[in-house]
């Protein structure tokens, strides 16, 4: 199997060409674009802009089938039925539409939810409102010292009570790969619904949504390449169908009177409003340009890149503590700290080299309230992420050490 050649791959990249300085190690929060999503959207709106799914007229037919030939290309990015591929805006809009159209209707009083100690705050959050709303509680799996779940603790949160577990599959700030089948399969035997935040999953490694175990799985199109405002809600057609619309108006319907209206099967039922047909269109060229280099290459080049990289930073910078698992399978995601300083302060020293990294909590303040640091700096990889991006990178931080020699 031929491994993923980066120096190649970025020259597809219009921006990492045009920046030959830049290492941009912030892939987890959104990727660079390849000229082929560029130009697919740039076409759309050239050449076939229309409204879709209403017009009699051949451009609005044509339109609409490029709209659902995405839908097509996405559901096999995933091994999934097109007609359980919702498009929503992002992650986040994901996980809310099935907290509120799940949640709102099937959760009561003394009902729990189950989360992990290392989410993000988009599968957190809308758990709380549905919490405050339904009067159900959350429970979350413990994180160990290791960067890994706790599964052993699976026995006895797994009760009777719990009617929806929601983990994510790969952790935004550790690289953790947690084990969702496994998760999943426990989660079914006490009849609970589950749900994966596939984020930071979906766009680096091969992903089989059957094989999951799942019964949602939720993705961002620009963190794989692909625009921004739109992402994908898988839904298990059967899941789907028992849900109640999420937002309400034109497109989702069945028949509208002025009293009451009835609802469209999925996935339009929860496609209310015209959709981000150009995003859409544009997500699938990322989701083909992506199989073409071929998942597994993908993710067996960022193990590569993060193994490096921390063997480097292990040996030849001890003042920098790194967080997250060791060992195999740790996806392309490298957080740390500089002794005492400031996580801000060490990402814009680094700046200063033309490094770009995230410095905060990531969207995860309960997982760095266990980890015991306010903030930690990421460094994130993907398809285009070179070897010498991480030795620059290395280099960098050396200087930055040094430069706060005094404080460390
Ligand atoms: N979950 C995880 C694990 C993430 O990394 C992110 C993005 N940082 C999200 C959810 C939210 O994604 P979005 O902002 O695209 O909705």
């Amino acid at each position: 199997m031929a491994i993923v050649t980066p120096q190649a791959i970025r020259q597809d990249f219009p921006l990492l060409m045009q920046r030959p300085d830049l290492v941009y190690l912030n892939s987890a929060a959104t990727s660079q674009k390849p000229e082929v999503v560029i130009e697919t959207i740039s076409r759309y709106y050239r050449e076939l802009n229309a409204s879709i799914h209403r017009g009699a007229y051949t451009l609005s037919v044509q339109a609409s089938e490029a709209y659902e030939q995405a839908r097509h290309t996405l559901a096999r990015f995933i091994g999934a039925d097109e007609r359980e591929v919702i498009f929503v805006r992002n992650t986040t809009e994901a996980l809310n539409l099935v907290a509120y159209a799940w949640g709102l209707r099937n959760l009561r009083p003394g009902d729990e939810i189950l989360l992990t100690e290392m989410e993000h705050h988009a599968n957190l959050v809308p758990w709380h409102l549905i919490c405050e709303r339904t009067g159900a509680r959350i429970k979350a799996i413990p994180l160990g010292p290791d960067g890994r779940l706790e599964l052993e603790a699976l026995h006895t949160l797994l009760t009777q009570r719990v009617k929806l577990v929601s983990v994510m599959h790969v952790s935004n700030v550790l690289g953790t790969v947690n084990p969702v089948a496994e998760i999943a399969q426990a989660a079914k035997a006490v009849g609970a619904l589950v749900v994966v935040d596939g984020a930071q999953s979906a766009p680096h490694m091969p992903i089989d949504v059957r094989a999951l175990g799942a019964d949602f799985y939720a993705f961002s199109g620009h963190k794989m390449l692909g625009p921004t405002g739109v992402g994908v809600l898988w839904g298990r057609y059967e899941a789907l169908e028992t849900l109640a619309p999420f937002l309400g108006g034109g497109s989702m319907i069945r028949e509208v009177y002025v009293e009451r209206s009835t609802y469209a099967a999925p996935p339009q039922r929860f496609e209310a409003g015209t959709p981000a047909v150009a995003e859409a269109i544009g997500l699938a060229a990322a989701a083909e340009y992506l199989m073409n280099l071929g998942m597994d290459r993908v993710w067996q080049h960022e193990l590569e890149l993060a193994a490096y990289a921390l063997k480097r930073l292990d040996e030849e910078l001890p003042e920098v503590r790194t967080f997250g698992p060791r060992g195999p399978g740790r996806g392309g995601v490298i957080p740390f700290v500089l002794g005492d300083i400031h996580a801000h302060d060490v990402a814009t020293a680094l700046d200063q080299y033309g490094i770009a990294v995230r410095a905060g909590h990531h969207c995860a303040q309960p997982l760095h309230r266990k980890l015991g640091v306010p903030a930690t700096v990421r460094a994130s990889f993907y398809v285009y992420t070179t070897l010498e991006d991480i030795d620059r990178f290395i280099e960098a931080l050396k200087k930055v050490r040094d430069f706060f020699k005094d404080w460390l």
